[in-house]
């Protein structure tokens, strides 16, 4: 069908986190929102002031490497009815709690594309 494509492992990376890669941590996802120039506008509401990121507490983190500044984001599993599964991360409204999804996979496909560009 036109403009539908299947949720696919492109590149073999799994459609959901299994702890084998290092863990993905906020500057990763706001990284990703600029360069996909993700709007920080809420679609259901009027807020404008950029969202909440679901992060762990610092506690949670590798204080060994000063990551503490930087968290590790919130992961969220999801099955669906037949088993597959799938993580994501989350932003929310501060305003009326949408609670937006981000898949991790497309994190993962983003990384990995920077990591071999031109840097
Ligand atoms: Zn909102």
């Amino acid at each position: 069908m036109a403009g539908m494509r299947r949720i696919d492992n492109v590149g073999g990376l799994p459609l959901h986190e299994d702890g084998s890669a290092p863990p993905l941590r906020v500057n990763d996802l706001i990284q990703f929102l600029t360069d996909r120039k993700r709007s920080t506008k809420c679609p259901h509401c009027d807020w404008k002031g950029g969202w909440e990121i679901a992060m762990q507490d610092a506690a949670d983190n590798d204080e060994e490497q000063g990551e503490t500044a930087n968290p590790c984001l919130q992961i969220f599993r999801t099955e669906s009815l037949c088993g597959n599964l799938h993580t994501s991360t989350a932003v929310i409204c501060p305003n009326c709690g949408h609670f937006g999804q981000i898949a991790t996979y497309k994190l993962r496909q983003w990384k990995l594309g920077k990591e071999t560009g031109d840097e």
